[in-house]
């Protein structure tokens, strides 16, 4: 293709933000904080390398994934505990906070529904930032690894990508079959997980994950929420996934309960608003 004579002109133009949140409500995190400080641990879930589980928080509870053994990223799926139609969209997310969350931002719920799910109320990797590569943690960018992709790239069968996980975790979890419970997963927050995307090309790129054990990402549910965890097959992500080469640990999940009153003038939110008549 030949340029246009105003090429660098055209290039030049200053981007605008397309979603300035500047209007989004904002979690009331002294609350969080404090509410927090006196919360008991009523639950865990160890989730195995390679495998996945689900577990349940309440709405107004806590709920901590923790890097435990070694270092791993983990895929993150959110449904309203009442009704899995209402799931975490991470699109949106994505064009609500950017590319990354961290604390303060919100995993948001899928159309009708778009209300905030859980909120980030502790991010111990949040000193990271962007690196040089253009890279962060916890992304809203990736899908999940799956089988699919694999087949298609390489002519694989690979059981154990998180697509595969979070699909046997929520047919046990939620007593669905393997087909039904498929429908139900989604694109995940990649919790751990560093990635970016590569400024010469615009590719997807993962990098050898900078979680520690002992490094933890922690939520308050905003509403009632079933939640399925998998310790991703590509262990710290530094080399591969979709196979079984990579080093891989559990991930831990806890949740904790807030003393009664803690979160006194909280309320789980609404659904959102708009009234569905799409111009008709
Ligand atoms: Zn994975």
């Amino acid at each position: 293709m030949t340029k246009p004579a105003d090429a660098a002109a055209r290039q030049a133009i200053e981007p605008v933000i397309c979603y300035p949140n500047d209007t989004l409500p904002t979690p009331p995190m002294a609350l969080y904080d404090a509410a927090r400080k006196g919360a008991k641990k009523v639950a865990e879930v160890l989730v195995p390398a390679r495998d996945a589980a689900c577990f349940r928080v309440a709405a107004g509870q806590f709920f901590r994934i923790s890097s435990v053994e070694g270092s791993q990223v983990g895929d993150l799926n959110l449904w309203n505990a009442n009704d899995l139609c209402e799931k975490f969209y991470s699109g949106k997310t994505r064009a609500l906070h950017g590319t990354h969350i961290t604390t303060g931002e919100r995993m948001w719920s899928s159309f009708p529904h778009l209300r905030p799910m859980a909120t980030v109320t502790t991010d111990t990797l949040g000193w990271y930032g962007i690196d040089p590569y253009g890279g962060s943690v916890h992304d809203v960018i990736g899908t999940r690894c799956d089988p699919y992709t694999g087949n298609l790239l390489a002519g694989t069968q690979y059981h154990h990508c998180c697509h595969s996980n979070l699909t046997r975790a929520l047919a046990f979890g939620a007593g669905l079959s393997l087909v039904e419970a498929e429908k139900h997963v989604h694109d995940v927050l990649n919790v751990f997980m560093c990635t970016g995307f590569t400024r010469d090309t615009g590719q997807y790129f993962m990098k050898a994950s900078p979680v520690r054990p002992g490094d933890y990402l922690e939520f308050l549910a905003e509403i009632d929420l079933l939640g399925a965890l998998s310790a991703c097959p590509g262990g710290d992500c530094s080399s591969e996934h979709s196979s079984d080469m990579a080093a891989c640990f559990p991930l831990l999940v806890e949740v904790f309960e807030p003393e009664p009153g803690a979160l006194e003038g909280w309320q789980s939110p609404p659904h959102n608003q708009y009234d569905r008549s799409h111009g008709r």
